[in-house]
Formats: structure tokens, sequence, C-alpha cells
């Protein structure tokens, strides 16, 4: 296998970070800009060989998607399967085989929790998707004054406008604010217990408080307007790999059932075997199962456009009994191509043990991020505001607005994205966010980390060392 190599596409110009925000970030992948991004050429596992021959990890699996690597040969071997016998049909018209064995995959995978499944195209048509089924659902039991979503701040749903609507990220909202629909979403604190669980609160206040505040909003807008609560299980975009303290989703969703609404959780990134169970409810969401869900980017593993919505018997049997069909008819809505690669990683994640490798390199991973990072002789270490995640799914969130900080010359706001343009160049790919997060303080200056599940232990010694390095180099150059 050919050397990790050094790429030096993007600059992490440490003057950059003395100015503010630039208005071209590393993350804007629009092709005829000033920045374009390296190209890649194949994929082999983790690694990904660039048009001039030099090599990269990829630790963040694209955007949390790659679940199983590329050139997985049992999946590009479904795929030409499918497309020698049948690539296409209008799923208003006609179902096809892999169509109905994925749906039925994914009925299983519940437990109990499902009974119905739509599939369709990629993570934000899930979301615009479960708006929609939500809404049917209650205008078909004769409750069309349900008009309300809560939702969270500090989250993201998709870049529709629907689902930008939904969702509370500033960044992302901004240049939509004046077209998106305040009428209808509503937002309470996010279970962030690492920035707002107060220091004399114990984690059972801290849930009893951010109970108490949806309970406080449901009353406000009126129970029986109210559609559901949505979450996402574990955040990502916004803030990294951030799971909720023990007991909040058991609470979430006893009072929506309280008031006869719906619980709705997000799992599109955090999904599908990230966290190390297949479902992230499962292991660290109390267990309680979403009478809605939306789940995406490990469906697919990347090897297609896909996404799914998950409904619970309630919600599959309320719209039986009117008009029997979900009311959702995009042109793509279950492709039989898409649904032949999901079905073939699907039985990939489970033939390779794959759960169990996620959960035990995850867990190496994590000790390694923290023994390097956060010892105290570690110059990162006063940086380092959280480590966090499960399985396969981990955020280092930075604080450069500490005390501590002072002795560096960077406002902060924008070390996520320098730092990931520095490991680019030392040949890891990881996602940074900066500005999604200002709330109350917080930059939401984090980078998250989510390779593959079978990643190999010296996989990730190899992801660590390399990230630690550009960490360092990158304060290093801003010590004043
Ligand atoms: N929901 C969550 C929690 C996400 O993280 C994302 C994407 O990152 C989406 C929805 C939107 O998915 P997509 O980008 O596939 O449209």
């Amino acid at each position: 296998m050919a050397p990790v190599a050094t790429v030096t596409a993007i600059t992490s110009d440490p003057a950059s970070l003395k100015s503010d925000l630039p208005t071209l970030r590393p993350t804007s992948i629009i092709h005829r800009t000033p920045w374009r991004p390296p190209v890649a050429t194949h994929g082999e596992g983790i690694y990904l060989d660039l048009e001039d021959g030099r090599r990269v990890i990829d630790a963040v699996g694209g955007a949390a998607v790659a679940c199983i690597g590329t050139n997985h040969p049992k999946v590009i071997q479904a795929i030409k399967d499918q497309l020698d016998r049948l690539p296409y049909v209008y799923s208003m018209q006609l179902s096809s085989e892999p169509a109905e064995k994925l749906a039925e995959m994914l009925i299983q995978s519940g437990n109990g929790a499902f009974e119905l499944c739509g599939i369709v195209s990629g993570g934000s048509e899930a979301m615009e998707g479960v708006l929609k089924l939500a809404k049917q659902y209650y205008d078909e039991l004769g409750q069309p004054q349900r008009t309300n979503f809560i939702a969270r701040k500090l989250s993201y749903h998709g870049n529709t406008v629907a689902t930008l609507s939904l969702a509370h990220h500033p960044g992302r909202r901004g240049p939509y604010e004046g077209i998106l629909d305040r009428n209808n979403f509503h937002h309470v604190s996010p279970a962030y217990a690492a920035r707002f669980q107060l220091p004399n609160e114990t984690e059972e206040q801290y849930v009893q408080k951010l109970a108490q505040e949806l309970e406080d909003k449901f009353r406000e807008l009126g129970p029986d307007t109210v559609i559901g609560f949505v979450a996402e299980t574990v955040s990502g975009a916004t803030i990294g790999a951030c799971g909720a303290p023990k007991g909040y989703f058991a609470a979430m969703k006893a009072i929506c059932h309280k008031y006869g609404a719906l619980f709705i959780l997000d799992e599109v990134m955090c999904g599908m075997g990230r966290m190390g169970t297949l479902h992230a409810w499962e292991s660290v969401g109390d267990g309680a199962s979403p009478d809605i869900q939306a789940v995406a980017k490990g469906l697919g593993g990347g090897y297609a456009s896909i996404g799914a919505v998950l409904m619970s018997k309630t919600v599959a049997e309320g719209i039986r009994g009117k008009s029997g069909f979900w009311k959702h008819g995009h042109t793509y809505q279950s492709h039989p191509l898409a649904c032949a690669a999901s079905v073939a990683v699907q039985e990939i994640i489970t033939s390779e043990n794959l759960l169990e490798n996620c959960r035990n390199q995850g867990a190496y991973l994590s000790k390694l991020l923290r023994k390097r990072l956060q010892s105290p002789n570690a110059l990162s270490a006063p940086y380092v505001f959280d480590i966090r995640g499960a399985g396969l799914f981990w955020g280092i969130e930075f604080d450069f607005e500490s005390p501590q900080a002072a002795q560096l010359d960077m406002k902060g706001r924008q070390f996520a994205m320098v730092a990931q343009a520095r490991l680019l160049e030392k040949g890891l790919i990881v996602m940074g966010f900066t500005g999604g997060s200002n709330l109350e303080g917080t930059k939401g200056n984090h980078i998250l980390l989510s390779p593959a599940y079978n990643v190999t232990q010296e996989e990730i010694e190899k992801i660590v060392d390399i990230f630690v390095e550009a960490i360092e180099e990158v304060i290093k150059e801003n010590l004043v």
C-alpha cells in the first residue's frame, strides 16, 4: 500500500487565523472558485488516491457516510448485478426486489419499533419526508390544527427550506433567513451538558430542566397544536458528536406522548451503526424508540444516494386507516440501484461483525485521543474543551475563549477550519466546523472523526498520530 502522502492543495497559513472569518472557507465545495478541492480518483478502504498520485486517509467517512470504506467488492458486484437486471422503476407505479428487501431489513432492524418504511434519496429528503408524514398523520387522524414542530437550538436537519426552518444552524440558515418558516417551527435548548449543565446541577436535575422547558413550550403553543418534538439522537454538524444525558430522551418522549404528539428522531448522521448499535437510540437514547425516524448516510455507505423514513405501528396504522399511503413521491424514490447497494452494505455490516469493531475501535480511538490531547504536558491540553462520542463518532471541541487561551494569537473561531486544512496537507481528511453553534458564546469550534466501521487498530493509531501532530503544529505557530 502506498504511503500516506502530503497534500498541499489548500493552505493552512497561520496568517489567516488573524483575520476574521474568510468569506470562502475550505469547506466550500464549489467548483470554479479560488479554492478547488483536490480531485480523488480511486479509493481503497479508508484510503483515497488523488489525481496527482498522493494518497490520503479519510478519517471521517466523507461526511460520516462511508461506513465500510470504498471499493468493497460485494457492494460493487451487487450494484452491477442490479444494473444488469433493472436499473430503475418509478415507485408510484412499481416496486423492485431490492427495495422490498431493504424495507424488510429496516423494519426488522427495529425489533418491533417499526412497521412501515419509505425509501428516499438522502438525508434532507428523509427529514423533509418526516415533516410531511407527521402532518399527514394528524390530518388523517382528524387533528389538522396540529401545525407546530418543536426542534432544538444548535440542531441540523438538512439543507432544504423546510429542514433549515426546522433546524437551528445559524451558519447554514443565514443566507435564507428571509424565506424560512418561523410560524410552524419552534426551538428549545439542546442537551449540551458540557456547556450548559450548571456546576451545582446533577445530571438528573439537568434533564428535568430540559424536560420542563419542552413541556413549557408545548403549553405556550397549545398542546393540541404540536405535531411533534424533533431531535438528532446525537448531534453532528452543530455540536460534534454530542449525545444527551441519561434519561433525556425517555423524558422527552414521555412529554410528547402526554400531549398526543409524536417523538421524532433524526438519525441521518448518527444512525445505521455509527454509534456501535444499528440505531443510536438503542444505546445512547435510553432505548426510547421514536414514532418516526430518518436514516441516511450509513444506510448506503456512500455507494448510493439513499435515505429512509421509518414509521412506528401507531403512525403506520394512522395513515393506513385513511389514505393508505405516504404522500411523498419523488422520481428517484426507492431507486433499485441504491437499494441494492444498501442491502449489500447492511449485509456486510452484519456478516463482518462491524458493529462490534465499531465499538472496539471507537473505544481505542477515544482512549488515544484523550491520552495524546489532554495529558497535562500536551500542548493542546488547555484548548481541548471536550472529547466526546461513542462508537466511531467522535467530536473534539476546542475552546479559545478561555483565560488560558490568552497566550494564543488567534480568535479561535477559525481554528477547526485551519486545522482541517493542515490535516489535509498531512494526508488526513476530517470535518471541521466553526460558526454553527454560536449560542450564548459557544463558538462551535470542533472537529469530527468518524472513520469506517472496518477501520483497523493500526489505522486508528495512524489517524491519531497525524491528528495530534497537526493540532499541535497549528497551536505552536500561534503562540505569542
Ligand atoms: N440530518 C442530519 C442530522 C444531518 O447530519 C444531515 C447531513 O449532514 C442531514 C439531515 C441532511 O442530509 P443530506 O446531506 O444527505 O441531505
